[in-house]
């Protein structure tokens, strides 16, 4: 469904959000969702609206983000922007599956979920002179590092599309680790996000939102960090516990029977809160019988 979210802005909703920005020249896309059926949907859309598009800005390189690209590019010429980090995600999509097992992957782990379609990106938002072409468009970009190792918000008047910086309610209760890969930046993040002055937020999942609810969002969203964080303070209370046979008390606890694929994105997850909580000095390390140890610091 179409939806218009102010003037010259309009956002492709459903279990994963596509915005529309109609500029001067034409529409910039931002993500494209998971896969080719993504790409015919966002094409057909911008014909709806009498436009043409004229390139795509990634939020960060999970599949379900950049998997339209590909379609896309292949059928109309136009450019694709990202951060530096989620560009070479992006061009060399196994890295995905790579980095969430920290290995080469075996099949089942490569699936459309966790492996988009490789896109090429024409240009990172690092460079002054991309800063430049999109700020002629009037477009602006708001660093949101911590889900993904370079998440980009993206802003355009009023309105910012913030890829997942906060996950959605709904989502929260049912899984509440999400996925996150950089804990420390991801507070950052939701602790900067309370700052803007901007009207309406798009997230790549869940319901648009106006400032009041974002807030409340952030909120939640904290809460259920410090409550991870919490619990993994709690099972370490006794005794020093190695990273797998930890995550294996944290989902007994929460009440997750994950998949392979959940296995994967949760593990990381727990990983960066560990990798949080030693940098913060919460915890500590030692390598016992070739496993990695963790501890409270004393
Ligand atoms: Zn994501």
């Amino acid at each position: 469904m179409i939806k218009q979210v102010k003037e010259n802005v309009y956002c492709i909703t459903g279990p994963i959000n596509v915005g529309l920005i109609q500029t001067d020249r034409g529409f910039v896309v931002i993500d494209t969702g998971l896969d080719e059926s993504y790409g015919r949907k966002i094409i057909k859309a911008v014909e709806e609206l009498d436009g043409n598009i004229i390139g795509i800005i990634n939020t960060h390189s999970h599949a379900d983000h950049f998997g339209g690209n590909n379609y896309i590019r292949k059928r109309i010429n136009i450019w694709t922007i990202a951060s530096k980090m989620e560009k070479a995600l992006i061009e060399n999509p196994v890295f995905e599956p790579i980095y969430l097992f920290g290995g080469a992957p075996f099949s089942d782990m490569r699936t459309k979920f966790t492996e988009g379609k490789p896109s090429y990106i024409d240009m990172i938002v690092e460079e002054e002179k991309t800063v430049k072409f999109l700020g002629d468009l009037g477009i602006s970009i708001f660093p949101l590092y911590g889900h993904s190792p370079a998440q980009i918000g993206i802003s355009y008047n009023d309105i910012l599309f913030i890829g997942d910086v906060v996950m959605p309610e709904n989502v929260m209760n049912k899984y509440k680790l999400g996925y996150l890969y950089d804990v420390s930046q991801e507070k950052q993040a939701l602790e900067k996000l309370k700052d803007t002055d901007k009207e309406f937020f798009v997230p790549g999942h869940g319901e648009l939102m106006d400032f009041h609810k974002l807030k409340r969002l952030i909120e939640l969203n904290l809460e259920n960090i410090s409550m991870i964080e919490g619990l993994i303070l709690k099972i370490l209370k006794d005794e020093p516990l190695s990273s797998e046979a930890l995550f294996s008390h944290l989902i007994e606890v929460l009440n997750i029977e994950p998949d392979l694929i959940q296995v994967l994105l949760l593990f990381s997850t727990v990983k960066g809160f560990l990798s949080g909580l030693k940098e913060e000095g919460v915890l500590e390390f030692f390598i016992e019988e070739g496993k990695i140890m963790w501890k409270k610091r004393a």
